[in-house]
């Protein structure tokens, strides 16, 4: 277990990935020619938000009160040598893992929310206004909304809130107002409600009544993932893991994280990647939802009603039905731009884990190191061990991240 003091180990600047990629990014595209999703964004995300999503500096500066803000959320996280884990599977090299289930809402979003938020907040707007679907997101929303004095809304998936009791009644503690999307708050859900007043609802609809209302009532809207900002946000993490491991005097052969979006990944991995040293960096997957396996590398909808622009990315379609797994967080079809190329040019492999594997995954890493993590980070527990057992006696370094706990996920083990 690493710590040194926190100023040492948050670092001053954010990495942005764009300058270090072998290629361009292929632009972001309109949907139709008669309406800008570009111009859209212009209208509802925060300015500079905006301007980091298009930039091309490789440090971003952490304003002092961001900086601030993370060590009173948690930051910086531990890094912890899994030694019980080490022993159990009997493996002779080192096993360490990033706990970002250790800031006070329980996963890595709360890392872009609060910037986000900020940004925001400097520009005197009403409020802030998302949508969530497992409530992780909604949750990092809530809470960075209220530490700079503004309302939030949130629009969770019909489902969900039926479903998540826990995570709204959180979003509702932090001072979000939470609707069952879809709602009767928006023009956009009312006609839907209009067509099934049962409607179970989904992340498409949800995004859309978040950008009608942030529209209507002069609100931003955040995004949780994907973005380029959003990664160079995620990049704490990495900048941290290497600092971190640095005091111990260590480097990782391998690098092991899960992907929905690609956000906690990507910030992750990408701070080693200038480095350019020799490291395995694996990007776990659902086997439910085979992004890179089965997935093409296409311009593709960010979101399933087109409001967003499109952007070229790995991806199995705005129209895929994801099964209902438990990782909520990794049923998005697409990834990242910059992850996508990556991955395309081969400096990123990819793994898949599915339910049964994941649950396998979650009990060991509960049973050796007492964290019950969440069913998402069970993926990059998963695709580690196996990686482990395929190099026991190579003697590797292994690094993980580790992007949330469980707590609030216990129903994966609803049959046990
Ligand atoms: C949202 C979420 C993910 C997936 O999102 P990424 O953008 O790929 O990081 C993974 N783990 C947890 C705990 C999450 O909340």
């Amino acid at each position: 277990m690493i710590t040194s003091q926190a100023e040492d180990v948050i670092p001053d600047s954010w990495y942005n990935i764009v300058p270090d990629l072998p290629e361009q990014l292929a632009p972001p595209r309109d949907n139709t020619e008669d309406f800008s999703s570009i111009e859209l964004l212009n209208r509802i995300i925060p300015k500079e938000v905006l301007r980091q999503e298009f930039t091309f500096k490789k440090f971003q500066k952490i304003p002092e009160e961001v900086a601030e803000a993370y060590r009173q959320i948690g930051r910086p996280t531990p890094l912890v040598r899994a030694r019980n884990l080490e022993k159990f599977l009997g493996y002779k090299g080192k096993i360490f893992f990033k706990y970002e289930g250790a800031t006070v809402t329980g996963s890595h979003k709360i890392n872009t929310a609060i910037p986000q938020a900020y940004y925001a907040a400097q520009e005197g707007v009403n409020g802030i206004v998302t949508e969530t679907g497992a409530g992780q997101w909604g949750t990092a929303t809530a809470l960075a909304s209220s530490l700079y004095g503004m309302p939030s809304k949130v629009f969770m998936v019909g489902i969900s809130y039926r479903q998540k009791p826990l995570r709204k009644k959180i979003m509702g503690i932090y001072g979000a107002q939470v609707f069952a999307s879809p709602s009767s708050e928006t023009k956009f859900g009312r006609e839907m409600l209009g067509k099934d007043p049962d409607h179970p609802g989904s992340l498409g609809i949800a995004i859309s009544e978040a950008v009608e209302y942030a529209l209507e009532n002069d609100y931003r809207y955040l995004l949780g993932s994907v973005m380029n900002s959003v990664l160079t946000h995620q990049s704490i993490i990495g900048l941290e893991t290497k600092k971190q491991l640095e005091v111990l005097g260590e480097y990782p052969d391998a690098l092991i994280g899960c992907v929905g979006g690609g956000s906690n990944f990507g910030g992750f991995t990408y701070p080693f990647i200038p480095d350019s040293r020799e490291i395995d960096m694996i990007a776990s997957t659902a086997s439910e939802v085979p992004k890179f396996g089965k997935g093409e590398f296409k311009y593709d909808l960010l979101d399933t009603a087109g409001i967003l622009p499109s952007m070229k990315m790995y991806s199995l379609g705005a129209d895929f039905v994801p099964p209902p797994i438990y990782a909520g967080g990794l049923r998005y079809h697409a990834a990242a731009p910059s992850l996508s190329l990556l991955m395309q040019k081969g400096k990123i492999k990819h793994d898949e884990a599915d339910e049964p594997a994941v649950k396998d995954a979650l009990r060991v890493f509960s049973k050796t190191q007492g964290i019950v993590a969440a069913p998402e980070s069970g993926h990059a527990i998963a695709s580690a061990i196996k990686y482990a057992k395929e190099s026991s006696n190579s003697g590797k370094t292994i690094v993980l991240n580790v992007s949330g706990h469980g707590l609030l996920d216990l129903s994966i083990f609803k049959d046990d």
